[in-house]
């Protein structure tokens, strides 16, 4: 059995009390390691070893600094074959997928903000002749990084490279379901000769070893992203010491599809935008809007392409979907299938469990599900499930469209699906979500501001505004 360690001050620990909690591996149900089960003891020495690193690298030369980040982005191109094993092992998802997507955004995460944080300045104001004040923007300290389960290496090192871009030190916990791809961070790190103590990894718990993180006193700012319910019980323990967070959390995303739209590509993506990674990902959409004019069509072509996507083991470079995470979050899953029934909900395709044959049998595997006939306020299209299961829903008008895609205490993203420019510009002013995809989804750029509306978060990541929230700003005002 292979045991994970904690990388704290440079080096591989093991936990305080030696305590461990299985890694199951979702697509076999197999236990294939043993995670640190952490606590306030390894916390206490990972917040003190940040400390400790913090006037040396946020003192360093940016060029120095940078050039740490970008050897971790290019061991992690070394090193890909093996880290998106690692992932899809951990997580039960296409190993295609964590080959083309989780691996490579990673290295692209360390490579961005390791070039960004060479392009940063100041402000400066002229008052009237009397003075002239200026801005500096100084790393915090030491902050916090907590990550969930369904994109491990992706979000972790979207939070931790800004974090130590802008000259912090960072103490950070994966999510205790998949600990692997993070582990071998610490690896990368300890390669290419980090300073000690510049990045920590507590492995373990969210309630157990998270919450003493989000807890220390010494933890100057929390970047967090996972669900709404555990955002808003971090944000409260937040407030009581003014600490600075950003929450990226939960998401009810709506895939608006007018009667102009360029159909086939819209199914396609459609297709993508529902069930990668068995629609576990912030944002998949999952409300699908259909202009009544053609939702027959789309209905049929769309429940056609949806039931051809084979569900598989990871490893089978043709498997379209592949395990959800554990089987708890399965039969989370499954039970809003029955919920959907009760709420009068027809099952179009899916709903059912998949057996996969050979290594995967014990695997936690389930059919990519398209329901209809739901009223858009039951449960089902109020409440995130979080897996392979969506809606279909027609509209009559645009303002009826606009009016349903609001209507969740949610607001991460949308996408919107038609040829008429004009429209395509004002139905997305009037989403209330943080990201507008209009014929396209999933389209990233590095340099935009990422984020939710409503109870889908607050703050933003990506390019500045990452660096912004991961710094503070002082302003400097000299007499002339
Ligand atoms: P959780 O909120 O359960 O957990 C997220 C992380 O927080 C995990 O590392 C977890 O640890 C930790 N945690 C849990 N409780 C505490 C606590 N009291 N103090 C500190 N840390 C804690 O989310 P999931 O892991 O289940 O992830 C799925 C959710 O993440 C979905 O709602 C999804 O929408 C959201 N998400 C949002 C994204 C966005 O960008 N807006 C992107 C991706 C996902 P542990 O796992 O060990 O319990």
């Amino acid at each position: 059995m292979h045991y994970l360690n904690n990388y704290i001050g440079g080096r591989q620990c093991t936990p305080m009390q030696d305590e461990y909690l299985d890694d199951f591996n979702p697509a076999t149900g197999e236990t294939y390691a043993q995670v640190p089960d952490s606590e306030e003891s390894d916390v206490e020495l990972a917040v003190e070893a940040a400390q400790r690193a913090f006037p040396g690298w946020s003192r360093m030369p940016k060029k120095k600094r940078a050039d740490y980040l970008l050897a971790i982005a290019k061991r992690i191109e070394e090193r890909l074959e093996e880290l998106a094993l690692a992932e899809s092992s951990d997580t039960g998802k296409p190993l295609g997928l964590t080959r083309r997507v989780d691996i490579p955004r990673a290295a692209a995460n360390f490579h961005f903000f390791g070039t960004a944080l060479m392009h940063t300045s100041g402000k400066a104001y002229e008052t009237d002749g009397q003075a002239i004040n200026y801005t500096l923007r100084q790393p915090l300290g030491v902050v916090a990084c907590i990550s969930p389960w369904n994109l491990p290496l992706y979000l972790f090192s979207w939070k931790v490279a800004p974090a130590l871009a802008a000259g912090n030190t960072v103490v950070a916990k994966p999510s205790e379901l998949t600990p692997m791809t993070a582990a071998l961070l610490g690896e990368i790190c300890q390669e290419v000769k980090l300073p000690p103590g510049v990045l920590n990894i507590v492995h373990g718990t969210g309630p157990k070893v998270g919450q003493k993180i989000i807890e220390h006193p010494d933890i100057k700012a929390i970047s967090f992203t996972g669900g709404t319910q555990t955002g808003l019980h971090i944000a409260q323990l937040a407030a009581k010491e003014l600490k600075k967070v950003s929450l990226e959390l939960g998401g009810k995303n709506p895939n608006i599809i007018f009667a102009d739209a360029p159909l086939e590509k819209a199914i396609e993506t459609s297709v993508r935008g529902s069930f990668t990674n068995q629609g576990q990902v912030c944002l998949c959409g999952s409300r699908l809007l259909i202009e009544r004019s053609i939702y027959e069509e789309f209905k049929e072509k769309f429940v056609d392409a949806v039931s051809k996507l084979r569900v598989g083991d990871p490893l089978d470079t043709t498997a379209d979907l592949s395990a959800l995470i554990s089987k708890n979050h399965l039969d989370k899953v499954l039970s809003y299938i029955e919920v959907a029934k009760k709420e009068g909900g027809t099952i179009l395709t899916g709903g059912n469990v998949v057996q996969v044959r050979g290594r995967c049998e014990d695997g936690y595997f389930m059919a990519p599900t398209v329901i209809e006939g739901l009223s858009q306020n039951c449960r089902v299209n109020q409440e995130e499930i979080f897996g392979p299961v969506v809606t279909l829903a027609p509209f009559d008008t645009e303002e009826e469209a606009i009016g349903y895609a609001n209507a969740t205490k949610y607001g991460l993203a949308s996408t919107i699906w038609t040829n008429d420019t004009s429209r395509a510009h004002r139905v997305a002013h009037a989403l209330d979500t943080g990201i507008v995809w209009i014929n396209c989804w999933m389209l990233r750029d590095l340099r935009t501001p990422f984020g939710g509306m409503k109870q889908s978060g607050v703050g933003r990541e990506g390019g500045f505004e990452a660096m912004n929230f991961f710094t503070e700003e002082k302003n400097i005002c000299v007499s002339l």
